[in-house]
């Protein structure tokens, strides 16, 4: 079905925002438009709010989430970086697994079934896309999406 992803992103932020907000968290969005696309909308939805959500959840009270969506020729780039606890190398080849949850996820008191990123995998590969996540412990994590248009 043709979609705006452009739309699906802004929409996604405005759903988070509430959240960013009581945790002090400023949302930054640099958004080109528009991208029209053939995309499952539901499913983008679900995994623009899974990855917005992880970076909120695992940043600090005065942290920055940024969100950077540009559009190229035959595809589109999704950065959302966060200024939050980071993932250790150790941790970091197996966020995308099944029910893998980071140590200080593990201790938390918050939900979290550690299945958000493999479902987001899943979204990505099924639209043709690619997903990858670079992380400094104590610095952030950013995290990139690339979608065929
Ligand atoms: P949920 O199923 O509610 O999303 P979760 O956040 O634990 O639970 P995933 O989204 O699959 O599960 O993430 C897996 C792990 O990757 C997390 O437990 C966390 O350790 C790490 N992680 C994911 N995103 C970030 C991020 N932005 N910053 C730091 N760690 C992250």
């Amino acid at each position: 079905k043709p979609i705006q992803f452009d739309r699906i992103v802004q929409e996604s932020v405005n759903k988070m925002q509430m959240l960013a907000e009581l945790k002090d968290i400023i949302l930054h969005t640099e958004i080109d438009s528009p991208i029209p696309m053939e995309a499952d909308e539901e499913r983008l939805h679900q995994l623009l709010v899974t990855v917005l959500d992880n970076a909120i959840k695992y940043t600090p009270e005065g942290g920055v989430v940024r969100v950077i969506c540009s559009k190229f020729a035959h595809s589109v780039q999704l950065e959302v970086e966060d200024t939050g606890v980071g993932i250790s190398a150790d941790n970091l080849p197996h966020v995308f697994d099944r029910f893998y949850r980071g140590d200080k996820a593990r201790t938390r008191q918050e939900g979290g079934t550690g299945l958000g990123l493999a479902i987001a995998k899943w979204i990505v590969e099924r639209h043709g896309g690619k997903i990858r996540l670079e992380s400094k412990p104590l610095i952030g994590t950013r995290v990139y999406i690339t979608l065929p248009i």
